[in-house]
This record gives structure tokens, sequence and C-alpha cells, in this order.
């Protein structure tokens, strides 16, 4: 019998998951560690997806499977870079596999961008999801209106739970903490900017047809934004996503102005120049463009939206780990076809950006399951026995699996009628909850 492979997967997100699937999947004996910076598991899946989209988030049921698997431990409350670098987990592992995702807010760029009032995507997703990092951001939603930079599906889902009614949000698992700030906002106007055209646009055809059904909140497009038919598209995917979208902004902008107290208004073919105000946020100065050869251009032409409130969703960026080799302007790890370096390996958004929807960390698993298949006819090192050894002389507080089941029973024991959970966002909370 082969000796196992001992595979430490930092980050336990969907990329995570996928690939201790992947490698359960080759049928050769393996010994996976999932390492976690959280005390709890699934990454963006927990702080990342939207609040009222609870049924996304039944792909942790899957995780959760492959977590309890006989072959599989969880390592959670360990920070890679803190509590253990990279080159100690390679000295232990056959494989290290990245799987840390891109947690940090992409930088518009101008100025203002730093004025209070302005909470870029991660921080804003965050704090409305319980996420420990940012459950204390504490934004002033005491504003009239707000601009959202970006028409990707974070700037959409931003957006919707600005202006949901809470009615729409009973069965969500929006901490109380956020719901007290949302829904006591006197806001009536969000205004979603894209830089380019609305063929451009990000966002997938489900999430902009559910803000035409919003019981307080209309969506407001002006037709003359809108070109009649969707040209210049190589794949007819493409064309058929994108049609679907220019139908539905269509449909919103023949609908007029409806009453309803909100409005979430479209607004294409402008990019910001400039936040300004004094120490807080008083509006956006966007410059109009024009889009050639698929980018956007200035035309030189300015106008300005009055806002309390800015929430660049431009994307995301990933940071640098020791001994891992970083491209620094795309924010991400460079590897080929996620081989890092011998024994390392980049899967989901470090490997290739934030892009794609969660299924699509699953194909990257596989490649590396089969990069590391290929490398190793049979584990030799020793892995978690030393791992665990390491962390308790460092007095490292390891969350397991079963914590984190405890966590999980006190989150749902604290759900409130049609709620599935009620989530507990400061690592103190989480950790007083295992004991
Ligand atoms: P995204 O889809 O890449 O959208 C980013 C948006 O920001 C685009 O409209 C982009 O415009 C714009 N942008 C980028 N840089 C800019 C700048 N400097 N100035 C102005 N605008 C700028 O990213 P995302 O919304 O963060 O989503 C990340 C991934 O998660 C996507 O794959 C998304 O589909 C996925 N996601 C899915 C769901 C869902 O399925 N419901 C929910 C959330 C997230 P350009 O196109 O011109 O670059």
């Amino acid at each position: 019998m082969p000796k196992a492979i001992t595979v430490a997967i930092v980050g336990s997100g969907p990329a995570g998951f996928y690939t201790a699937e992947a490698l359960l999947r080759l049928g050769r004996p393996v010994e996976i560690d999932i390492i976690e910076r959280l005390p709890t598991p699934y990454g963006l899946i927990r702080g990342g997806v939207a609040p009222d989209h609870e049924k996304t988030k039944n792909v942790t049921r899957k995780y959760e499977e492959i977590a309890l698997d006989p072959s599989v431990r969880y390592f959670g409350n360990v920070e890679v870079g803190r509590d253990v670098s990279v080159a100690e987990l390679s000295d232990l592992y056959d494989a290290v596999v990245l799987a840390v995702g891109t947690p940090f807010d992409r930088r518009l760029g101008i100025p203002g961008e730093d004025k209070k009032g302005v909470h870029g995507a991660a921080a804003f997703v965050g704090w409305y999801n319980a996420h420990p990092d940012f459950h204390a951001l504490v934004p002033d939603l005491n504003v009239r209106a707000a601009v959202v930079i970006g028409v990707g599906n974070v700037a959409i889902d931003i957006a919707r739970l600005l202006v949901k009614t809470p009615a729409e949000m009973v069965s969500s698992d929006l901490p109380d903490y956020a719901a007290r700030v949302i829904q006591g906002s006197p806001l009536t106007d969000v205004y979603m900017v894209g830089r380019r055209g609305p063929n451009d646009a990000k966002f997938t055809n489900v999430e902009l047809r559910e803000m035409g059904e919003l019981e307080n909140c209309a969506p407001v497009v002006d037709g003359v934004q809108l070109p009649q038919t969707v040209e210049d598209e190589p794949s007819e995917r493409d064309r058929r996503l994108k049609a679907k979208n220019l139908a539905t902004l269509w449909e919103f902008a023949r609908r007029g102005r409806e009453k309803k107290p909100k409005r979430v208004h479209f607004l294409f073919y402008a990019f910001p120049v400039e936040i300004f105000g004094g120490a807080c946020v008083e509006g956006v100065r966007f410059e109009r463009t024009k889009v050639e050869g698929g980018r956007s251009v200035g035309t030189g032409e300015y106008f300005s939206i009055p806002c309390g409130l800015v929430l660049p969703s431009i994307g995301y960026r990933g940071i640098a780990l020791a001994g891992v080799p970083f491209d620094d302007v795309a924010g991400i790890a460079i590897s080929n076809e996620g081989r890092v370096a011998p024994g390392l390996y980049a899967v989901g958004w470090i490997r290739r950006g934030p892009s794609g929807v969660i299924a699509t960390n699953r194909p990257d698993g596989v490649k590396v399951a089969g990069h590391i298949a290929a490398d190793f006819a049979e584990g030799a090192k020793p892995g978690r026995t030393q791992l665990a050894g390491l962390l308790s002389s460092r007095r490292v507080r390891t969350v397991t699996f079963a914590d984190w089941k405890k966590i999980e029973a006190v989150e749902i024991g604290a759900a409130p009628p049609g709620a599935q959970r009620r989530k507990l966002a400061s690592i103190e909370q989480l950790l007083a909850a295992i004991d």
C-alpha cells in the first residue's frame, strides 16, 4: 500500500473544498488538512453570498460531507503567514494548495477614495455578512442617496440589500446590527454606475430581474442609454445572456416612473474621476465615456451625483504570502495552470482572479488534484501530526470541525422564526460559542 500523500489546503471556501473533493476522488491514499484563518469554514459562501440568497448557501451541505470524510481534517482559526508560514507547510506536507481567495478591495485610484462614507465592497459585504474582519465597520447610512460603482453581481447584491424591506429579508441571515442600520436608513436612491455600456454589464439576468420585483423599490433605466441589440459578440452563449439582460433593461425603461418610495438607477457610460466633499463624502464626479475597442474612453463631459455613501464594487485582489510569487497588478499568485512551485499549487480566485460563479471553482480543484496525482506516486512528508504539534507549541487555538458544528448549533438556535441562522460576528463570540 503506498503511503498517503499529505496535502495542506489553505482556505476553506469553494476552491478549497472542490480541491479536497477532487483529491478524494483520485482513489489514492491521501491525507488532507484544510487550514482556515477564521474559526468558521466556507469562505465567500458564508462571508460573501448575499444574506437573502439562502438557497445558494445550501452547497455547504456538500462541503460538510467532504469535511467529515475520514481522510480530511479541518484546522480553523489558523492563519498562514502568522501562525505558520507557507515554507513551514511545504516542509511538513507533500503538497500545499493555496485557496486563499482575493479578500481585498481593488482601489479606484481617484481623489477622495479615503473619505468617510466610502466603503469598498469587500468591507461592506463583509459587514452585512457578519464577517469578523468587518462587523465593526458601522457605516453611516443616514443618507438619502448612495452611489455603487460597478455593474457586476456584487454591485447588484449591495444595491438590492440597501432597498429591500424588512419583510423581504425575513428568511435571510442578515445580522440584526446590520438590519437596524439598513432598515433605519432614510435612503431613497441608489445609483449603480457602469463605465461601459449595458451590453458590457457583468451582472447576470436572475439578479437583474430581481431588481424589478422588489416591494418598495423601482428600477430606473433611461432608454436613451440602451442599444437595440447585442452586436459583435463572438460567443453565442454570451450573446444570449447579454440579450436577456438587454431585454430586462428595456422592460425596466418602458415601465417609466413607478410610484415606489425607493429607486435603483442604472447608469452607463461614466467612470468616476473624483469623490468630493469635506471629511465626509458629498458626491461623486463622473466623466462620460464612450466604448472604443471594448474599453471605456473619457469624452471630456462631466456630471456629478450628490450622495453621502459610495460603495465601489469593482472587484477584488489577493495579498502576497511570503514565498509565493505574486502578480501585483492582477493581485493574484503567479502560477502555470495552478502550479506555483514544486509541491505548491493555487486554485480559485487567488489563481485566476475574482471571476465566475461558485461552481467555476470545481474544475480548478480537479486540475490541481490531477497535478498532485502526477507529481507524487506516494507521500513522503508527515503532515497532520506535525502540524498539530507545531501549532500547539505556538499556543494557537485551533478550531476543529466538531467545534464549528457547536458554533453552528448556537447560530441556528439564535435564528428568529423563518430564518436559518443568526451568525456570530466576532472571533471572541465564535470561540465562546465552542466553550
Ligand atoms: P465583476 O463581475 O468583475 O464586476 C466588476 C464591475 O466593476 C464591472 O462592472 C467593471 O467594469 C467595474 N469596474 C472595474 N474597475 C473599475 C473602475 N476602475 N472604475 C469603474 N468601474 C470599474 O466583479 P464583482 O461584481 O466583484 O463579482 C466578482 C465575481 O463574483 C463575478 O464573477 C460575479 O459574477 C461573482 N458573483 C456572483 C454572484 C451571483 O451569482 N449572484 C454574486 C456576487 C458575485 P468593466 O466591466 O468595465 O471592467
